[in-house]
């Protein structure tokens, strides 16, 4: 086998070693089947206990209560972008809450303009989305739709402790970058969602965990697939999902039930990883600064710029030449960005802490 670096790419990014393994083994052959999960229908009972089984091990990680739909989709989260003003535009006096934390806030709001009339809770973009609001700051609607918020900024590696409070009004989270990472208490959710290429599997499923109730705001009218009461009614069958993405996120969520023994244990994990960086950020004397304030710090990405570019680049470098790859920061943000979800293991960021020391002792 080719050898594996230590992979920081902020998605798709590094899935557990034990969950390729089982897919390498059983791409010939499912055991009792005789055919690889590429090549059968979605309609076999074999594929429908592996989404049950997807759905399943999610419910148990997550505490998903019976009132609350989990659907399969495709189209990335961007398509749920345009989902959610679709589908849930119509509730209330229907103006559509967003607080913008970073960028991916500011793309779903851009795309939920063309469905409804956006209201800009608060937006962090005057100090490059730095911070986080305070819940003071938020000036909601009480008669909106729904309030949008992204938990984890994947690009700026700000995240939210707890969620913000919305009232009646239903809380609408992006949390591809932090899903499965910590539990979350579902109920204060209306609708909550993650494309899978960061801590659930690989590209090409989106889960979307959403209030059965709301699936009343779906208009008939909706192109079938943009429909949420459609797939919900259909398990996710409606049509051909994609039945490779869901059987690696099935098991990966096996992985995190049996082998790391389900979120709270991987939270510890992820903690004690993120502390490992964050320490070498603030021990560092100023070399390294971190780009999110400390209270809004990401568990998952962790984001920092070095006095200059060509410091940067020679970082980048010599983490490469020590199997540390994928470190370079967004164009946006500049700078490191180190993302550390579920299945970098700690070895990986234990490596990375010595070499940020290493570097920062060798150029200061
Ligand atoms: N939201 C967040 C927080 C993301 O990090 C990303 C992808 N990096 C997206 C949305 C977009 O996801 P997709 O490419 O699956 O549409």
């Amino acid at each position: 086998m080719s050898e594996r670096l230590y992979n920081f790419s902020a998605g798709p990014a590094v899935l557990p070693e034990p969950v390729l393994a089982e897919a390498q083994r059983d791409l010939m052959a499912l055991p009792g089947v005789g055919a690889s999960i590429l090549e059968i229908s979605h309609r076999s009972k074999t594929f429908d206990d592996i989404i049950r089984q997807a759905e399943f091990n999610l419910r148990t990680l997550l505490a998903i209560p019976d009132d609350y739909a989990v659907l399969f989709l495709q189209g990335g989260a961007r398509l749920v972008f345009s989902m959610i003003p679709m589908n849930l535009g119509t509730g209330g006096k229907g103006t559509l809450d967003y607080i913008i934390t970073g960028s991916w806030g500011k793309y779903a709001a851009q795309e939920a303009a063309k469905f409804g009339e956006v209201h800009t809770v608060w937006d962090g973009n005057a100090t490059n989305y730095d911070r986080l609001p305070r819940q003071s700051d938020l000036k909601l609607d009480p008669q909106a739709a729904y309030v949008y918020y992204v938990s984890n900024e994947t690009i700026q590696g700000v995240q939210f402790a707890s969620e913000p409070a919305s009232g009646d009004v239903p809380l609408v989270c992006d949390a591809s970058s932090d899903f499965l990472s910590r539990p979350v208490d579902v109920r204060k959710y209306g609708l909550l969602y993650a494309c899978a290429q960061k801590n659930a599997g690989p590209a090409g499923v989106t889960v979307v965990i959403l209030r059965k109730d709301l699936l009343a705001r779906s208009h008939d009218s909706l192109p079938g697939y943009l429909n949420f009461q459609i797939h919900a009614d259909q398990r996710s069958l409606w049509n051909t999902p994609p039945t490779f993405a869901v059987y690696v996120l099935m098991l990966v969520t096996k992985w995190l039930l049996t082998d790391v023994g389900g979120i709270d244990k991987m939270l510890e994990r992820n903690r004690q990883k993120a502390k490992l960086l964050y320490e070498a950020i603030d021990a560092s004397g100023g070399f390294y600064a971190g780009h999110a304030q400390r209270d809004g710090r990401s568990l998952m990405n962790v984001t920092f710029r070095l006095p200059s570019d060509e410091l940067t680049e020679k970082f980048v470098q010599g983490a490469k030449e020590r199997g540390l790859t994928d470190l370079k920061g967004h164009r946006s943000v500049g700078g490191i960005r180190a993302s550390i979800y579920n299945a970098m293991p700690v070895a990986g960021v234990e490596k990375l802490r010595e070499f940020m020391d290493e570097f920062a002792a060798t150029n200061t």
